[in-house]
């Protein structure tokens, strides 16, 4: 199955959230059945000329949006540096967009993440956290699991004294059905090592993204 440029495929089909087995995939056919399925329920004619194509081109969008599935997030923090000079501040990437998709109604969440951490010994790669983002976002999400996803994975990996992750996002299942409420940002927070325990390193993250501390 074809993947993103950016992102190394792995062998096998990895969730970390549920830490389940890999399961087998129904085919590329038995998907593009199932889309089929859903224009005809949705009471449209799968076989007029318009529609002839959209079960193969959903199914190699489903590919796109999906791709976290082939990842490991662990791997690819796993290459860090020591050699920081003595550096020991906050590293902080701000405003990273991101796209993923509501676990309950299959539809985007769009936003943006903030992720800092504060280094023991060792740094990563700035743009592998913004990897790890999408890796997490590229499958069927709550936000409240994914900002954890992030910050435990970081912290798990890399070791540093204390984590952060802030992400503002819009749930198109509120803004396009059910309460129609668009501009709704919902805002998930997970604080984890020094930026829990201590209220000057939160603050000072906090007003890097803009964000007010109370
Ligand atoms: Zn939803």
């Amino acid at each position: 199955m074809p993947n993103k440029p950016s992102l190394s495929p792995v062998s096998t089909v990895i969730d970390a959230s549920a830490g389940e087995m890999p399961r087998t995939r129904p085919s590329r056919a038995e998907a593009e059945a199932a889309v089929r399925t859903l224009i005809e329920w949705a009471g449209d004619d799968p076989d007029r000329e318009g529609l002839l194509a959209t079960p193969e081109r959903v199914v190699r969008s489903y590919e796109e949006f999906f791709g976290g599935y082939e990842i490991d997030p662990e791997e690819i923090l796993a290459r860090t540096f020591e050699e920081t000079e003595g550096y020991d501040d906050m590293v902080v990437l701000r405003g990273i967009r991101f796209e993923s998709y509501c676990e309950h109604h299959m539809v985007p969440i769009i936003g943006i993440a903030h992720i800092a951490y504060l280094p023991r010994h060792r740094v990563v790669g700035i743009s592998k956290l913004a990897r790890v983002l999408e890796v997490f976002s590229k499958r069927l999400q709550i936000q409240e699991k994914m900002t954890a996803q992030i910050a435990t994975t970081i912290d798990r990996v890399l070791r540093p004294q204390g984590v952060a992750v802030v992400i503002e996002g819009e749930h198109q299942c509120m803004t396009t059905r059910g309460v129609h409420r668009p501009g709704v940002n919902m805002v998930t927070s997970q604080m984890i090592g020094v930026f829990r325990e201590n209220e000057a390193t939160r603050k000072e993250f906090l007003s890097i993204i803009g964000r007010r501390s109370d």
